[in-house]
């Protein structure tokens, strides 16, 4: 899924880009330059950049028209829809997840980790830049639709 995905993220990229012959140095919409008739082009994305890879225009694709999962209020989300509210303790009443967090961090936080890594493996949550930056599979379905 993640493959198809990346697919149709480099087909998008490609159409949004035009590419450049960079031994003359222009723009070649044709896709064979006219003057040294080479066919081995780079990829010119106005006002973004320059390159032979293509990975600067997808980056800024999905910079520019998604927003990246906020992975720790994804996680409260998830741990607010499944318990109360507040936790009463003796006759204090607590936030639940301040609570949580404030008293274990460190659980939180691997608890958070391994939802994420479910998420990920349910195919619901995609990303492309090694674990640093998450999206919603929803989103990019709805960009690349
Ligand atoms: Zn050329």
């Amino acid at each position: 899924m993640k493959n198809e995905i990346q697919k149709k993220i480099e087909q998008l990229a490609l159409d949004r880009t035009i590419p450049f012959c960079m031994n003359c140095y222009i723009k070649v919409p044709t896709g064979t330059c006219p003057c040294c008739h080479s066919d081995d082009l780079a990829h010119w994305m106005d006002g973004v950049g320059l390159d032979w890879n293509l990975n600067f225009a997808i980056e800024y694709i999905l910079q520019d028209e998604l927003t990246p999962i906020d992975t720790e209020e994804a996680f409260e989300d998830m741990i607010r829809s499944c318990y109360p509210e507040e936790t009463v303790v003796g006759w204090m009443k607590f936030d639940t997840c301040d609570l949580m967090k404030s008293q274990d961090p460190i659980s939180w936080r691997i608890a958070r980790d391994e939802y994420i890594d479910e998420l990920t493996s349910d195919e619901q949550i995609v990303t492309f830049d090694n674990d640093s930056t998450y999206y919603w599979v929803h989103d990019l379905e709805s960009l690349l639709e």
